[in-house]
């Protein structure tokens, strides 16, 4: 039997969790493969995707910087992917590159299963409008989302996903805010029942709040796409909130990825213990 080869690309990419988890995913449903990661510099992506695929790797993972330029390297987009542009998994068939985006299927799974949220007439407030927040609320409009509030420093980018949208989804009402909107975003947060925090601050000691704590109500549950509780999701949950942080949506893109690659159900146990095992030894580390 010969040992099928994955990776996860990015720069930098020695902090990848990916690794353990999916090395986890194939030993627990009995396959053989090997998982590693690759350092691909930004501009050098083009040469290493022709490596990979000659080798050849059965897939990979793509991780910061390069969802974007993925998405114009594939043979074939998803098309989640294509209204996105972004790229976390491609699959090798025959050396014909197919690619997906899993970040959006990974977090509404992570909702239901933090909060018993279902997308499908569902009413979500993002912060941020970043690679990671484009593709969830892309995913989210295709499969049913009656509102999506997206709030970003860069309000261009947040109305560019909304014409995106209005085009392939139209019934999905989208409205855009600016985090310093004090009044709108009190309006909006009391029609929503979910917050997503898609910023990347929180990630650095000393950022500031994505948005002010004080303007989310008690009851509307709060996910923070960073892997552990940040200075946000402690204030949050200090007046009430439900809160929970980024580690189901990294397991559930994951183990999204897993199925693609295999035809197989993830072993969701397995991927979930050695993600927070791997995390677990990071946050020692830092
Ligand atoms: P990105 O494309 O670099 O986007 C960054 C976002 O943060 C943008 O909305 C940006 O606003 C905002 N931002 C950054 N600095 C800011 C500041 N000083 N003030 C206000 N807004 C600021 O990153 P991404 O790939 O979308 O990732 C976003 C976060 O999600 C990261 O923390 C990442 O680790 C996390 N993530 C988690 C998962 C998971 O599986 N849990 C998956 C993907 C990403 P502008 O547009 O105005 O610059």
């Amino acid at each position: 039997m010969t040992t099928a080869k994955y990776a996860v690309i990015g720069w930098p990419v020695q902090h990848s969790v990916s690794p353990e988890m999916q090395a986890a995913a194939f030993a627990a449903a009995g396959l053989r493969a090997s998982y590693e990661r690759v350092a691909v510099r930004p501009g050098q992506l083009a040469e290493a995707i022709e490596r990979l695929r000659s080798e050849p790797y059965a897939g990979w993972n793509v991780t910061v910087p390069h969802k974007a330029a993925m998405a114009k390297l594939v043979d074939r987009l998803d098309p989640v992917a294509e209204r996105s542009g972004s790229v976390n998994t491609v699959v090798n068939r025959d050396g014909v590159l197919h690619g997906f985006s899993t970040d959006g299927f990974g977090l509404a799974e992570a909702l239901h299963e933090a909060f018993g949220v279902s997308i499908a007439g569902g009413r979500f407030l993002f912060c941020g409008c970043g690679g990671a927040a484009r593709a969830a609320t892309i995913h989210f409009a295709a499969a049913g989302a009656a509102t999506l509030v997206i709030v970003n420093r860069t309000l261009e980018k947040a109305r560019d996903v909304a014409r995106v949208i209005g085009t392939a989804n139209p019934a999905c009402r989208v409205a855009c805010l600016q985090p310093d909107q004090a009044a709108d975003l009190a309006v909006a947060l009391s029609d929503c029942r979910v917050l997503i925090q898609a910023t990347s601050l929180g990630l650095h000691a000393g950022d500031p709040y994505p948005m002010p704590p004080n303007l989310v109500p008690s009851d509307v549950a709060v996910m923070d796409m960073i892997y552990r509780r940040t200075p946000f999701l402690a204030a949050v949950a200090g007046h009430g909130c439900k809160v929970a942080d980024g580690r189901g949506m990294l397991l559930h893109q994951g183990a999204r990825s897993f199925e693609i690659w295999t035809g197989q159900r993830a072993p969701l146990d397995a991927m979930r213990n050695a993600l927070d095992n791997a995390l677990a030894l990071c946050l020692k580390q830092e």
